[in-house]
């Protein structure tokens, strides 16, 4: 068995986002979580493919006071690359089916988050 993963998103040394994979069915988690819910096993960490495609997106214009600064921007879905749907921040205007890689980024207050970058 493995160490024991942890709920950060991110891997503060490379920057890049961390899922868990459980260590029985293989089964991975965004966001990463400690024992698996299907086998109840443990997990281990490992690294997001940090592309994908847009799903779905919004534009919040009335945002709460955290970003209040930030309206309009938009917030994705986005279809990775590696079967996940993961919610997050457009770094800049996109597009449905849009390529885009995917960051953690410091916002707000809210400590790292997913943020989303268009692939030229
Ligand atoms: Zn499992």
């Amino acid at each position: 068995m493995g160490a024991i993963a942890d709920s950060t998103a991110t891997d503060v040394a490379s920057g890049g986002l961390m899922a868990s994979r459980c260590e029985r069915c293989e089964k991975t988690y965004w966001y990463a979580r400690p024992i698996c819910s299907s086998c109840m096993a443990l997990t281990t960490r490992t690294a997001l493919q940090p592309s994908g495609t847009v799903y779905s997106l919004t534009t919040v214009h009335r945002p709460p006071a955290l970003f209040a600064g930030r309206a309009p921007y938009q917030v994705v879905l986005v279809d990775c690359d590696d079967g996940y749907r993961m919610l997050a921040m457009a770094e800049t205007p996109l597009s449905i089916g849009a390529r885009v890689s995917i960051r953690s980024r410091k916002v707000a207050d809210l400590g790292e988050v997913p943020v989303a970058a268009e692939i030229v």
